[in-house]
């Protein structure tokens, strides 16, 4: 069985258990980490100085309440299991990732956003209550009104308050899964900032893809999707059971360059007219275009894919928007998906979620070694000059200052961390910073 992650830009040997009970006793005599399915990009899913408990055996949904919608799963239940009893019902996942190969307890632990953050949030806020595993605990029940403190801390916690086992979560009901879409072709990234929120305001789903290699008049340029649901009841389409490609195979070079790119993105800008389109297209492309790829993160080569996602406020959002891409091409990188949605303001419970309200830009990266890295550290000090933040699931290198200015309230995480759980991600960033937050004595120094 491999542990890797979603950039598969660290690929060594990994030690695992992969419990039939999850009792206390599995937690004793080391670290552990809890491993959902391995979709996190960096290394905030593993734990090199110890071992990682598979929780995908867990994986049975217990119970379902057809009128209500409240699901009750084991948390190493795919978010694929879910939908696939679900849709027939009428229902569906209030907030999904771009991918629906991730475990229940990935999404809480990272508490995942959507692209309808501007309406529902974040995964944790459809989060009822919780059961955690702890080593020095036992097992607890969790929510908003018991042990509320530990509810807030694993939602968005990283994994390391404990073991998920199971959860109960509310799910949205809708006439069908499949989506009515509208695309707006749009030629530059001023035309973007003018229509984003009117998008947001008329649907429930809304986020661009930008062509982050185009220059000059076209800078910026790219295509707003919007999308809701119909409220008639509809048959949703069936997925197929087995991505329709993969990828076999490491590549010994990477196959995602400048020029693959290029061709790329023209052909995805092109393919649709100018003005706007509505179509009818089903919940799986909507959705997941990507998991009709199987291992599409194999196309990196060997030395796989770096991500950064960031958020930054809304008040300068264009121009942080239009530094990060300029900084992109001036260090000659090109990105494969450069994804540009506006956040809400819905407050997540959780204490150290990623989402805040303003605009998050997602780029990818191939890994190109020390000059992909200086990129990234480049494209930190924008967004921490821009008052925002780093996505720490996306990452494998931020430095502990990018860490604590995009997370200053870390400690109150570390105060809740199950002596037992460590990730590699923790280790090398608040676990190298001061325990005591140095900030009150520089302000009263400043005064
Ligand atoms: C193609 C693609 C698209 C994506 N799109 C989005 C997106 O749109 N929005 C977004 O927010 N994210 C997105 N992601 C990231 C992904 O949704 C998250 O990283 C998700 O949390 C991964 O879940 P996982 O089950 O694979 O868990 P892993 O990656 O294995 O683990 C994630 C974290 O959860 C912890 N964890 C897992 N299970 C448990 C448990 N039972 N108890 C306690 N802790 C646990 C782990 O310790 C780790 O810290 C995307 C990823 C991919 C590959």
């Amino acid at each position: 069985m491999s542990y890797e992650s979603w950039g598969r830009n660290n690929s060594i040997a990994r030690v695992a258990r992969t419990p039939d009970r999850l009792t206390p006793d599995i937690l004793a005599g080391g670290s552990f980490l809890a491993y959902g399915n391995g979709r996190s990009y960096g290394d905030s899913c593993h734990n090199s100085g110890g071992r990682l408990i598979d929780m995908r055996g867990a994986n049975r949904i217990l119970s379902f309440d057809e009128v209500s919608g409240v699901m009750t799963c084991e948390a190493g239940t795919l978010l694929s299991d879910v939908l696939e009893h679900a849709i027939p019902r009428g229902f569906f996942l209030p907030v999904t990732p771009g991918t629906r190969y991730v475990t229940v307890g990935g999404a809480i632990a990272n508490d995942v956003h959507g692209k309808n953050h501007h309406v529902r949030g974040t995964f944790g806020a459809h989060v009822d209550s919780l059961h955690l595993l702890r080593s020095d605990r036992g097992l607890l029940t969790c929510s908003p009104t018991e042990n509320n403190d530990l509810f807030a801390a694993t939602i968005g916690g990283m994994g390391l308050t404990g073991l998920i086992t199971r959860a109960r979560i509310r799910l949205m009901r809708v006439g069908s899964a499949d989506v009515r879409q509208r695309t707006l072709r749009f030629d530059g990234i001023d035309d973007y900032f003018a229509r984003c929120a009117e998008f947001d305001d008329m649907h429930e789903y809304a986020v661009a893809w930008i062509d982050q290699m185009a220059r000059g008049r076209k800078f910026g340029r790219g295509l707003l999707l919007g999308a809701d649901h119909p409220s008639d009841k509809s048959p949703a389409s069936r997925p197929a059971s087995k991505p329709l490609l993969s990828v076999p195979f490491v590549p010994p070079v990477n196959l995602v360059n400048r020029v693959t790119l290029k061709v790329f993105n023209e052909l995805f800008f092109r393919k649709e007219r100018t003005g706007e389109q509505w179509r009818k297209v089903s919940w799986q492309s909507y959705f997941y275009p990507l998991d009709s790829i199987g291992h599409w993160n194999r196309l990196y080569g060997p030395r796989g894919l770096l991500q950064h996602q960031s958020v930054y406020p809304e008040m300068n959002g264009h121009d942080t928007t239009v530094r990060l891409m300029e900084c992109a091409q001036v260090h000659g990188h090109a990105s494969f998906l450069t994804v540009l949605k506006r956040f809400g303001a819905y407050r997540s419970p959780g204490l150290l979620s990623f989402p805040r309200p303003g605009f998050t830009l997602t780029l990818d990266f191939a890994n190109q070694g020390a000059e992909t890295v200086r990129l990234l550290d480049a494209l930190d000090d924008i967004v921490i000059s821009a008052g925002g933040a780093v996505n720490p699931y996306k990452d494998a290198r931020m430095s502990a200052a990018t860490f604590e200015a995009s997370f200053p309230g870390w400690r109150e995480l570390e105060a809740h961390r199950d002596p037992a759980m460590m990730s590699d991600f923790w280790k090398r960033t608040a676990m190298v910073l001061p325990r005591q937050s140095t900030r009150p004595a520089m302000a009263a120094a400043a005064v």
